[in-house]
């Protein structure tokens, strides 16, 4: 896999500019390979996603928020109950961007400072290691999108930056259709972002679609913890 190649994603109003890595796998084997990674944001658990990748065998790194964890025992359960399929990493413990100062992302507030950062990104480890005696080593933060300063901290603190290289739902705000559609078009190496907190939502039947039509056409599925270091 490739190091998270940063690029200028987001310009604030402030002046200040974001970072929104990006993460692609890299010698990869002949077939077609892809890694899914679901944000489980603050929310609910969309079966019609984890019920497809149960059903088809296939793994997926899921990001937990220790927020969501709270409200979806059951949702939890079944995740754990899968250890074989699901890889459960770190999305913070109550969603804050990674983001220094006070300007909303997407309408959140983010964390504002490095030591809300740190305690964002080791709250949302806690609470996983709490639940499931495992210790993440990938975060990727609300709204995916990074100041520059809290990239290090982030390393420093033990995690590798989850970026991604194709977004299938834009934020859970897709018709399906047109999810599928992202999803069935990924290329080797995708690393495909999409949200499975959101069941009442359009996108994540399309996600399932997705999945489906990606398996039918012989895709390999890795999980982020699958990979060894650049
Ligand atoms: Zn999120």
């Amino acid at each position: 896999m490739t190091l998270p190649l940063s690029r200028i994603a987001h310009r604030q109003a402030s002046g200040g500019v974001l970072l929104e890595p990006t993460l692609r796998l890299t010698q990869t084997s002949a077939a077609r390979t892809v890694a899914i990674t679901l944000d489980a944001c603050p929310g609910h658990f969309d079966h019609r996603i984890a019920d497809m990748l149960v059903a088809r065998n296939i793994p997926a790194t899921i990001t937990l928020t220790a927020a969501w964890m709270q409200h979806n025992t059951e949702g939890l359960a079944f995740l754990k109950s899968r250890p074989d399929l699901f890889a459960l990493e770190n999305h913070g413990a109550q969603h804050l961007p990674p983001v220094l100062g006070t300007e909303k992302i997407y309408g959140l507030t983010p964390a504002g400072s490095l030591a809300a950062i740190r305690a964002e990104v080791l709250g949302g480890a806690e609470a996983i290691a709490a639940a499931t005696g495992q210790h993440p080593t990938w975060y990727r933060g609300a709204a995916a999108l990074y100041s520059p300063e809290a990239i290090p901290l982030i390393e420093q603190l033990g995690f590798r930056v989850a970026g991604y290289s194709l977004s299938a739902d834009e934020g859970a705000s897709l018709p399906a259709k047109i999810v599928a559609a992202r999803m069935a078009a990924a290329r080797d190496g995708d690393v495909i972002i999409g949200h499975i907190n959101q069941p009442k939502r359009d996108s994540g039947a399309g996600i399932a679609i997705g999945l489906a039509t990606l398996q039918d056409a012989g895709v390999t599925f890795i999980r982020l913890s699958d990979l060894t270091p650049a």
